[in-house]
């Protein structure tokens, strides 16, 4: 039997909250999450973004707060809701504020990168949500800020990554200070001895969901493969975006000036762009992300990492500019498409020089990217502008004939250059 939001007694108010957003039944995780938090039980959930968790320990912690009102002291918070990145938290706030509408539950963000007087100014007064990446909070608290004595939940969001980026420490650091009573979700899309041990010390008696794991994300999206030389992946992407009148796709690429030279490259044709990674300020990558959600920006291209927890979920294509040289980037890359049962596109450019990085992505993934031999062959016509094809061979080895394909006589070249 479907399940629907009903089902879970949740206030009126979140239950409109949820129809005028559009959502019609709850995902899989939050048909499972739901009923067992508003028990008061303490939960492990293994699921990654784009399955719905956000909503999974969202909707039942609104639901308990308001339904139990307390009044903060200052300082004070009654859910902490830790997660790894800035656009992770700005995105939980915004979900908070979306399905708690009429609530009037007062709320906080805390971040790195940004001024922390505003944070300051907003944890005076105590709120009843405070959602955090670890570093800022750990300051925060340091001075005396964030005062935990009232807390009823506690949220470790995306466990994994946040040891990934190494916050462990911090993360310690801050759950040594909470409270022993309190309910404890803690959401990871993998499971590892090192989460497994964190979980030991934080949940009581969990209850344990999992969802389909990441494969079965991966086959809703339509993969492809072009083999492109270098040179002409600026061209390539235009025509693409323009053939199929693309309205917004992300483009990973692996390197910061990456980024930047195809942003310049899409404008020099017209389609507007974006890029956010890690030299970017965050005002610039929050701008971005804002002006690509609302159909300013077609096109956002990002880093691996810039990327990482971003929920984008209109985005119809991903663009592997470049094959990403750890495989299981491609899986993060892709999955920014087909989010919650939706389907998307995934193409992948791949010169010759990244055929290392492709076969090992294809064995990560065990199963070989299909080879789009009409795009291929299209790539190939494709035509440079005179003054770039004086050094067009450097991605495509076979076009250059078998002596450049001497890495010695390769370095010779750029030595050469260089001089
Ligand atoms: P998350 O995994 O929390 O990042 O959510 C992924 C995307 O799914 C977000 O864009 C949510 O707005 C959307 N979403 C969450 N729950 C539902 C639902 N029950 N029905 C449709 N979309 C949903």
């Amino acid at each position: 039997m479907t399940k629907t939001f009903k089902q879970f007694k949740l206030l009126p108010e979140i239950l409109r909250a949820l129809e005028k957003k559009g959502y019609e039944t709850p995902t899989p995780i939050q048909a499972q999450s739901i009923p067992i938090l508003m028990e008061g039980h303490d939960l492990i959930g293994i699921a990654q973004t784009g399955t719905g968790k956000t909503a999974s320990f969202l909707l039942p912690i609104i639901h308990l707060l308001a339904r139990y009102k307390k009044k903060v002291k200052p300082a004070r918070v009654r859910a902490l809701i830790l997660t790894p990145t800035r656009e992770l938290a700005s995105q939980i706030e915004e979900n908070l504020k979306l399905y708690g509408k009429g609530l009037a539950l007062s709320s906080a963000v805390v971040f790195g990168g940004v001024s922390s007087k505003p944070q300051i100014k907003n944890m005076q007064k105590g709120v009843q949500v405070l959602i955090a990446t670890p570093g800022r909070l750990l300051d925060l608290m340091h001075e005396g800020h964030v005062i935990y004595d009232q807390l009823e939940f506690f949220v470790l969001d995306e466990a994994d990554r946040m040891l990934d980026m190494g916050f462990i420490n911090d993360i310690k650091k801050i759950i040594k200070v909470l409270p022993d009573r309190k309910q404890t979700v803690l959401f990871s899309a993998t499971m590892s001895k090192e989460i497994e041990k964190i979980a030991d010390g934080i949940l009581h008696e969990p209850k344990k969901v999992e969802v389909t794991p990441q494969a079965t994300t991966v086959e809703k999206i339509e993969q492809s493969l072009v083999y492109v030389e270098k040179k002409k992946k600026p061209l390539l992407l235009k025509e693409i975006v323009h053939e199929r009148k693309i309205k917004s796709a992300l483009v990973f690429s692996r390197t910061k000036h990456g980024c930047d030279r195809i942003v310049k490259n899409l404008e020099k044709f017209k389609i507007t762009a974006a890029s956010i990674h890690g030299n970017k300020s965050q005002t610039a990558r929050e701008t971005a992300l804002r002006e690509f959600k609302n159909g300013k920006v077609q096109i956002l291209v990002a880093t691996d990492i810039a990327a990482r927890g971003i929920d984008i979920p209109e985005v119809e294509y991903v663009f592997n500019y470049d094959i990403p040289n750890d495989p299981a980037n491609y899986v993060h890359r892709i999955g920014r498409t087909a989010r919650a049962g939706k389907s998307g596109m995934a193409i992948a450019f791949c010169d010759k020089e990244e055929e290392n990085h492709l076969k090992a992505v294809e064995k990560t993934i065990k199963s070989k990217i299909p080879l789009d031999k009409r795009l291929t062959d299209f790539a190939r016509t494709l035509k440079l502008p005179e003054a770039e094809k004086g050094n067009q061979s450097q991605g495509d080895s076979r076009a250059r004939g078998p002596k450049a394909r001497d890495p010695r006589s390769r370095k010779k070249r750029f030595k050469k250059k260089k001089t």
